[in-house]
């Protein structure tokens, strides 16, 4: 393996959440009743025609533009031609030689330096339905098929092949649904299909510029499924070369169970697809002013999001990084901060309190209980005193199960913390004066003496003395 490096390159499917298909009116939505969003035109009957979605156009423009890519001022749509049974037409409608988007890419950091992952090109095309295995419920074996998805747009995202590990192929991923799912164009969701990856890799001796023949891997579901099966991959193709072989370029399973990969079939070539121009759809012609229009429209994205954080706000490398990671986390960070203006409290809150309550209870942060304005009433009560870091947290955890509002629930349990120099050196004295011991333990030389006689202060109280002033009243008197 020391001899050898992976170089590899990955294509993305994204599918674009437009109301409707690419080429009909049928609903594009997820989950419904198999083949009730179906037409003439999505299944491929005679006669019919397509006609071009312009909000497909204009997502997959937008995301094209968030991958700093060119958009073309024309193109047009290729056939492509296979068969298989999710396909009604036995054929594709795909952009071939003339992509809507093309020369992007995407930044990622890298051991703490900067690297460039370049996008070849981005192209509409249409999803196929999907092929449902393993009988119809009446105990036959049989296969069926459903045409819901069969025309939904979808962009598919060409990289070069610029990635150099598993790991750095899933952190791609990881940015580059970050900055779709920022656009708004797809929810990129994998388990859903929304987000579909294939991945390519070959090996080339370490420090070669030349390019090592490449297997591309099918059936990746997941991140982690991406990661592993590259990394079975390598390993495969390094025994091969190793043993003085060499690597046949072909398609590959990857089975998620056994954990190994397949060859389902030699690679095709794209000779063999007889790609031509649709001839039932016209050219695409443009708009430079349109495209413009829609770059000005896109949302802050995570970038330059990260850089605001940390140079504005003055948070951390680290924590800008996980709150921009999702944009409805950000949107809600920021909300907070309308309410209560010191970031890095506030950053602490979102992601560590309340990320970690919703993770427990399996919540998006977009169906949060607490609402980004009572999280900034909490902790503006928390920094002027009225409530310690302990209450804060019991709180926070009843806001989260029952939605309501900090300064009611403090209000209802009597909750507030006692800063009331009278009540509490009152409390104090009498701690002292039933103590002797720890206060002659304290005087000579005994810290943790000290440590006893708050607690019984905050005894006295329940929990709710200010432990500082506590702390500071016991040392006038004892200091003495
Ligand atoms: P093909 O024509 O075989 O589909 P492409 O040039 O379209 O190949 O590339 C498909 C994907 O494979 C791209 O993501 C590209 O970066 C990647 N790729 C191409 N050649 C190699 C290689 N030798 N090793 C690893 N990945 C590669
Ligand atoms: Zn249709
Ligand atoms: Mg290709």
């Amino acid at each position: 393996m020391q001899e050898f490096e992976p170089v590899i390159g990955l294509e993305i499917h994204v599918e674009l959440m437009t109301k409707t298909k690419l080429f009909c009116a049928c609903s594009a939505g997820f989950g419904a009743e198999p083949n009730s969003q179906t037409c003439p035109v999505c299944l491929g009957h005679p006669g019919s025609l397509p006609v071009l979605n312009k909000q497909a156009v204009e997502y997959a423009v937008k995301a094209g533009l968030s991958l700093n890519c060119r958009i073309a001022s024309t193109c047009k749509f290729d056939r492509k031609q296979y068969f298989y049974p999710d396909m009604a037409k036995n054929y594709q409608i795909s952009q071939y030689d003339q992509p809507l988007c093309a020369d992007g890419y995407v930044d990622l950091e890298v051991d703490g330096k900067k690297k460039r992952v370049r996008i070849k090109r981005a192209h509409l095309e249409e999803d196929a339905g999907k092929l449902v295995h393993g009988g119809d419920g009446t105990g036959a074996a049989a296969t069926l098929v459903d045409y819901n998805r069969s025309g939904v747009p979808l962009l598919e995202i060409v990289t070069e092949p610029d990635l150099s590990s598993p790991a750095e192929a899933r952190l791609f991923l990881t940015k580059l649904r970050t900055i779709i799912q920022y656009t708004g164009v797809s929810d990129c969701k994998m388990e859903e299909g929304s987000l579909r990856c294939d991945a390519n890799v070959s090996l080339r001796p370490r420090g070669s510029t030349q390019l090592g023949t490449k297997t591309e891997i099918k059936n990746l579901n997941s991140f982690r499924a991406v990661e592993r099966a590259l990394a079975y991959e390598i390993e495969r193709q390094a025994r091969v070369l190793a043993a003085g072989e060499r690597v046949i370029q072909e398609t590959r399973h990857w089975d998620e169970q056994a954990e190994v990969t397949w060859g389902m079939r030699s690679k095709e070539e794209a000779h063999d697809y007889r790609y031509f121009p649709d001839p039932n759809l016209v050219p695409l012609q443009i708009d430079q002013e349109w495209v413009e229009g829609l770059r000005e429209s896109l949302p802050e994205l995570p970038d330059a999001r990260k850089q605001r954080f940390t140079e504005e706000l003055g948070l951390s490398d680290y924590d800008a990084e996980v709150l921009v990671a999702s944009k409805d986390v950000a949107d809600y960070y920021e909300e907070v901060l309308q309410h209560f203006g010191e970031a890095k409290t506030a950053a602490n809150w979102v992601m560590v309190e309340l990320m970690g309550l919703l993770r427990k209870e399996g919540l998006e942060i977009t169906a949060c209980p607490v609402s980004p304005e009572n999280l900034g009433k909490l902790l503006a009560l928390q920094e002027k005193g009225t409530i310690s870091g302990k209450m804060a947290k019991d709180i926070f955890a009843e806001m989260f199960s029952t939605g309501r509002d900090p300064e009611t629930i403090v209000k209802e349990k009597g909750l507030s913390q006692i800063s009331d120099v009278e009540v509490l050196a009152a409390l104090v004295d009498k701690v002292i004066a039933a103590h002797p011991e720890s206060v002659a333990d304290y005087r000579g030389g005994k810290e943790r003496a000290l440590g006893f006689l708050v607690g019984q202060v905050m005894r006295e109280t329940r929990g709710q003395a200010n432990p500082q002033l506590v702390n500071k009243l016991l040392r006038e008197r004892l200091d003495r």
